[in-house]
């Protein structure tokens, strides 16, 4: 079965696989436009946030990052397209007659065999930017072997973890008929929520080392906090973020009784105590504005709406005729529609990260409450940008479309706003 050009799926395919690499080379190259335009003469409100040293290494830092982003975009592109476009996969189907099997466990492995090679074929540039560039910047701190067995770890976890339930899904296929897709909804959003609910007690474990912060003023300082804005801490926990990177970070995870705050150690490092009872007040900003449930709302209604659709896209001979497959299986109409659903995404982005980053200006605003001043969370901001040596400048559009945060600026321009309302 030959792949046919005239077919609109087909096309469809190839425009939204150009299209997103387009936007995404589009988006690089205003982004280092607007940097380098930046890069001697520094926006007056920024000069009291950075040092013309600091900012000169974070410009050189983006503009690297920027040329591995496109090479990378370039890259993506050709092989989805060429793999596509040769007939390959149709080809590897019929061979290895995994239809023909009728087992399901075939058919998903099928899928993830297809998807680890895609991964595979990442591989250099992910060990690129990790051993040259980062290397480069002085952030790298792990090692060949830590990298390479973080990958068989990550590999060996989402098999475990896809491939019984790719095969549950195909399974539901079968004696669900035209209404799988709404029960397979179910079964990936139990999986969903039970992964992220465990994952610092489960998951995070198998990649670091997590240890409860040891007493002392710092401890009595956070908990204090944590007392102060009716948070009930479960745990607070330090990440060995500094065996990978200097880079450092705060986040929370995991649901319910296993939520955690886990610091990285090079945060720890970089912040004063009041700085970091400011990024802690900031984490627990998020959970008092009830952000976690938000975004799995939200997640819960992306994941209908995709599955919705490629239901739909299941039952329709020509999708599949027109990649060159002859006959409909729901596993191939899984698999396409994970190797284009990437480009679609890119185009989603944007509303995602308009919607996070109206939480972190939510989360600020709640810190600079509970610190009684935005003072302190202003200069931890300040630091962990030169820290981080964070692009202070990014092209607005650039912004809208990868950014999950608001600028140090942007950020500053608010705290400060908030500071000055009454009350
Ligand atoms: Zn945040």
């Amino acid at each position: 079965m030959a792949l046919d050009w005239t077919q609109p799926a087909f096309l469809a395919g190839t425009v939204l696989i150009l299209a997103r690499v387009a936007g995404e080379l589009a988006l690089e190259r205003l982004n280092a436009r607007h940097v380098e335009e930046h890069a001697t003469e520094l926006p007056e409100e920024l000069r009291a946030a950075t040092d013309p040293g600091t900012h000169r290494r974070a410009v050189e830092y983006t503009l690297a990052k920027s040329r591995l982003a496109m090479a990378a975009s370039w890259l993506e592109g050709v092989l989805l397209l060429a793999v596509l476009w040769s007939g390959l996969l149709p080809w590897l189907w019929s061979r290895t007659g995994t239809a023909a099997s009728g087992s399901v466990w075939g058919a998903a492995g099928f899928v993830l065999l297809v998807g680890a090679a895609f991964s595979a074929a990442g591989l250099p540039v992910s060990w690129y930017a990790q051993f040259r560039l980062e290397e480069r910047f002085g952030f790298n701190r792990t090692t060949q072997r830590t990298w390479w067995l973080d990958r068989f770890k990550g590999f060996l976890l989402s098999l475990a973890l896809l491939w019984p339930l790719l095969a549950l899904i195909l399974k539901l296929v079968e004696w669900m008929g035209g209404t799988w897709w709404l029960w397979a909804w179910g079964v990936v959003l139990m999986v969903q929520v039970t992964v992220a609910a465990l994952m610092p007690v489960v998951i995070l474990p198998l990649f670091n080392n997590l240890r409860p912060l040891a007493a002392g003023p710092l401890r009595d300082r956070l908990l204090a906090l944590a007392d102060r804005t009716h948070f009930k801490i479960r745990d607070l926990l330090v990440m060995d973020g500094s065996r990978r990177s200097r880079h450092s970070n705060a986040f929370f995870a995991g649901l319910g009784r296993f939520r955690r705050i886990i610091l990285f150690d090079t945060l720890i490092e970089q912040l004063t105590g009041e700085e970091l009872e400011a990024v802690l007040a900031h984490e627990i900003g998020h959970y008092r504005r009830r952000h976690v449930p938000k975004m799995l709302g939200a997640m819960a209604v992306g994941l209908l709406a995709g599955l919705g659709l490629l239901g739909w896209l299941a039952g329709q001979q020509p999708f599949y005729a027109a990649f060159g497959f002859a006959d409909p299986h729901p596993a191939v109409a899984i698999l396409l529609f994970g190797l284009l659903g990437g480009a679609v995404a890119f185009w989603l982005s944007p509303l995602m990260n308009w919607w996070s980053r109206r939480f972190e200006y939510e989360a600020d605003e709640f810190a600079a409450k509970m610190m009684g001043s935005p003072d302190a969370l202003v200069r931890a901001l300040r630091r962990l940008s030169g820290e981080n040596l964070s692009n202070l400048t990014p092209h607005p559009w650039y912004s809208v479309f990868h950014h999950s945060h608001p600028t140090l600026l942007q950020r500053e321009r608010a705290l400060i706003r908030g500071a000055a309302l009454p009350g």
